[in-house]
């Protein structure tokens, strides 16, 4: 083989690490994923066994078939284990360990009768496929996935499906040539090589960078402690709902003497609590509800479709839970109370002043006693709410949503 022919043959190893390169910038910059570590040690080891048995290098045949053996075997290995980490699988480790021995053990062999290149090749084909075949079992969810997880999911089955027809013309093949020798059998591996993992990167850094994407936007949009939506995710849950939604009933609840349960079991007791007041809530209302923690133990619900008396049921509701929900599991004997305020927005009331009428509910409802939902009473319980209260029919709005992300 002359020089031009070995340079050309190594633009195969060449593209796998330069596929390896990019990768790597990938996972640099997307948070570092672990899936991604494999491919890109499956691209280095592939371009590795490439170039050694392109220069021939170690010169000893045995040795070198063995040395690519494993650098190949490690590859598909290192990729299979890459698909199954997608979903955060594993190979089992048994069959992988098995059908890579078996490929070694029949491509030492192949060293001492020529005649058995052929099944040199297949076996590594039937290794191959038989190791991706096992990682995309391990993922078959996908294929009802997401677009991009089902056109991966679709590209890589479809990748390891067509090496079949691959190792039945190998094993028809009486002695192939070790080494690159420029013939058909090589033009198709690069070929196919190029389509395949070009094809599998570009869909592998997508779906990275969508779930990547996905998970932030999730982060900054979730109470860490609770899961629960935070005050912007509320926010934004009303402004994509408001073009169908006519009206919405709002309740805002306070956990009741919350600082003595702090300062009594201590802050990580707390935090549980609060946890588990975050699952009852979330528990007792509807799926299309949205609920979230606004401030330190303060929860908020909207409710589409809701109105005021639907949302003063649900408050009764989420009250008596709360009420009775037996915290002993957090600590021996702990029981707490929420109080609540309730009321409703829509087209004819901005968000704006439901939201200020319903806070001084819950005031209200601290003020007559806590472990209830505020009424808007019509004798004022101390000077300092007299005539504040105007029923929530007062307030009309211009435009319910415009002002609310400000
Ligand atoms: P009230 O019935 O009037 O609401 O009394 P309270 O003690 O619940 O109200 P206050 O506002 O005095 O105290 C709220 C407490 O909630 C104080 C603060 O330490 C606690 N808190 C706020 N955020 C968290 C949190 O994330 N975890 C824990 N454990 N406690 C929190
Ligand atoms: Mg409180
Ligand atoms: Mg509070």
């Amino acid at each position: 083989m002359s020089h031009t022919d070995t340079l050309l043959a190594l633009s195969h190893p060449f593209v796998a690490l330069l596929i390896a390169a990019l990768l790597g910038g990938a996972w640099r910059f997307m948070g570092r994923p672990a899936h991604l570590l494999y491919f890109i040690g499956a691209f280095a080891g592939y371009a590795t066994g490439l170039i050694l048995q392109i220069t021939l290098w170690p010169a000893d045949l045995t040795v070198n078939i063995a040395v690519t053996g494993v650098l190949y075997g490690a590859a598909a290995f290192l990729f299979a284990s890459g698909i199954a980490q997608l979903e955060h699988r594993h190979l089992p480790p048994w069959p992988s360990a098995l059908i890579l021995a078996a490929m070694l053990a029949v491509r030492l062999w192949s060293t001492h009768d020529p005649a058995w290149s052929g099944l040199r090749i297949g076996a590594l084909y039937t290794a191959v496929t038989l190791l991706f075949l096992l990682a995309l079992w391990r993922i078959r969810h996908l294929a009802r996935g997401k677009t991009l997880e089902r056109l991966l999911f679709g590209f890589l089955l479809l990748g390891t499906v067509s090496l079949l027809p691959r190792v039945l013309l190998t094993l028809h093949a009486k002695s192939l040539h070790y080494g690159y020798d420029g013939d058909m059998y090589w033009v198709l591996t690069q070929l196919s090589f190029y389509l395949f993992s070009v094809g599998a990167a570009v869909l592998l850094v997508l779906l990275t960078a969508f779930r990547t994407i996905a998970h932030f936007s999730l982060v900054s949009e979730r109470d860490p402690l609770t899961g629960l939506r935070n005050r912007n995710s509320l926010l934004g849950f009303l402004e994509k709902s408001q073009a169908k939604t006519e009206r919405y009933g709002l309740i805002i609840l306070d956990a009741d003497h919350f600082k003595q349960i702090n300062d009594r079991y201590g802050h990580p007791v707390g935090d549980a609590v609060l946890r588990a007041m975050a699952d009852i809530l979330a528990r007792h209302v509807r799926k299309m509800d949205a609920v979230g923690r606004i401030g330190g133990e303060e929860f908020m619900l909207v409710l589409p479709g809701a109105t005021r008396e639907e949302a003063e049921q649900a408050a009764a509701r989420l009250q008596a839970a709360v009420a009775e929900q037996d915290f002993s599991s957090i600590a021996p004997g702990l029981r707490c109370t929420a109080s609540f305020g309730v009321g409703s927005f829509g087209r004819d009331v901005p968000f704006e002043a439901a939201y200020a009428h319903v806070d001084r509910l819950l005031a209200l409802a601290k003020r007559q006693g806590r472990n209830r939902i505020g009424i808007d009473a019509p004798a004022p319980v101390d000077a300092e709410d007299s005539g504040e209260l105007p029923p929530l029919t007062a307030f009309t709005g211009k435009d319910s949503f415009s002002t609310m992300n400000r």
